[in-house]
């Protein structure tokens, strides 16, 4: 610390005078302004976020997280009662061909995407049981792709809007499921709640798995926090022949135990630690285009509705590196926020 520093500091303590002396009578530590720090964390996700990342920004900064996770071994209403499935203009989306090598046949709310190999298809992702037929096969089969051809399906976690067609490509075309260890451990946990959308274990995914059909590879990363067994990945797609690379988000809300210090806080850290491990893999493959499974997140419906118009100019869905990196900062700024809100309870709980 420099002189002058030194007599800052002290012009400093002059000034707080009375309630220094007052804090350190009731031996309270020299305490942190956690509203300053939550509202550093916000304004540098919302810098982070630009114009381009608006919906991670909006579903993690600022709406309320669900609090926890879903221990119901109930079925979901919209496989126990049809009448409450939403109605298909909610979710319906065309399906597209984004690159040379991978086309969208997701819903206009929650994504599926199908890599295309000289062995077959991968499908990453699938929707919800109620329109993974029509999304999913019909939207392969409209683009002129056979569904046969499916050979691995990979799911980023074991939510129903991501796993819920999965039973339907293994028992039909044979596909193999590859899913984390934990979120493979829920659905066996739960096997009322998961009947209908739930394979059978198969691929259980490894940090840094590489998975190759004919010429092409994913790589599997593992990024717990959405729940235990969430996976990312990074992949090389074509567009023109000219190979871009892509980093895939495989889960973004806050749905862990979140508003209590304990374990909320630990939760938030595994959370922003794994958007720092994709992030820097995204990194060092280059990637410059950011997929999520909700055009919420990716803006994929808006940026198909580009494609067409796209002539000559850039690929919509080509950000550049460093907004893939903005990306995951979005992710790391609002679950800060979050954390430091935690700390602030717990801070506070120690008081009194
Ligand atoms: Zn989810």
């Amino acid at each position: 610390m420099s002189l002058r520093t030194v007599r800052f500091v002290v012009i400093l303590s002059i000034i707080a005078g009375s309630s220094t002396s007052k804090a350190f009578a009731q031996n309270v530590p020299a305490s942190r302004d956690f509203d300053a720090e939550i509202e550093a964390a916000l304004r540098s996700a919302k810098t982070a976020a630009g114009f381009e990342f608006l919906g991670t920004l909006n579903r993690n900064c600022l709406l309320p997280a669900s609090g926890g996770v879903n221990t119901s071994n109930n079925l979901p209403g919209y496989v126990s009662d049809l009448t409450t499935v939403p109605a298909r203009e909610v979710w319906y989306a065309d399906a597209a061909k984004v690159f040379d090598n991978l086309y969208f046949v997701g819903g206009k709310i929650h994504t599926s995407w199908a890599l295309t190999t000289s062995e077959g298809i991968i499908i990453i992702d699938t929707v919800y049981p109620y329109n993974s037929e029509e999304l999913i096969i019909g939207g392969l089969e409209r683009l002129g792709l056979r569904p046969e051809d499916i050979r691995y399906v990979i799911i980023s976690h074991a939510h129903g809007d991501h796993i819920g067609g999965s039973q339907i490509l293994q028992d039909r075309f044979g596909a193999q499921v590859v899913m984390g260890a934990s979120d493979w451990d829920l659905v066996e946990t739960y096997p009322n709640r998961y009947a209908s959308m739930a394979p059978t274990r198969g691929i259980v995914a490894t940090d840094g798995m590489k998975l190759t059909l004919g010429n092409t590879s994913v790589t599997i990363w593992e990024t717990p926090g959405h729940t235990p067994g969430t996976l990312s990945y990074t992949f090389t797609v074509f567009d023109n022949g000219r190979p871009v690379n892509v980093a895939y988000s495989g889960g973004t809300a806050f749905n862990f135990v979140n508003n209590t210090p304990v374990p909320g806080i630990e939760n938030f850290q595994s959370y922003i630690e794994a958007q720092q491990h994709i992030a820097d893999q995204a990194a060092a493959t280059g990637a410059t285009v950011i997929l999520s499974n909700h055009s919420e997140f990716d803006n994929a419906v808006n940026r198909n509705r580009m494609l067409a118009g796209r002539g000559d100019g850039p690929h919509p869905y080509e950000l550049g590196e460093e907004w893939v990196q903005r990306y995951f900062q979005v992710m790391q700024g609002c679950a800060r926020a979050a954390q430091i809100r935690l700390e602030k309870e717990q801070a506070e709980g120690a008081v009194f």
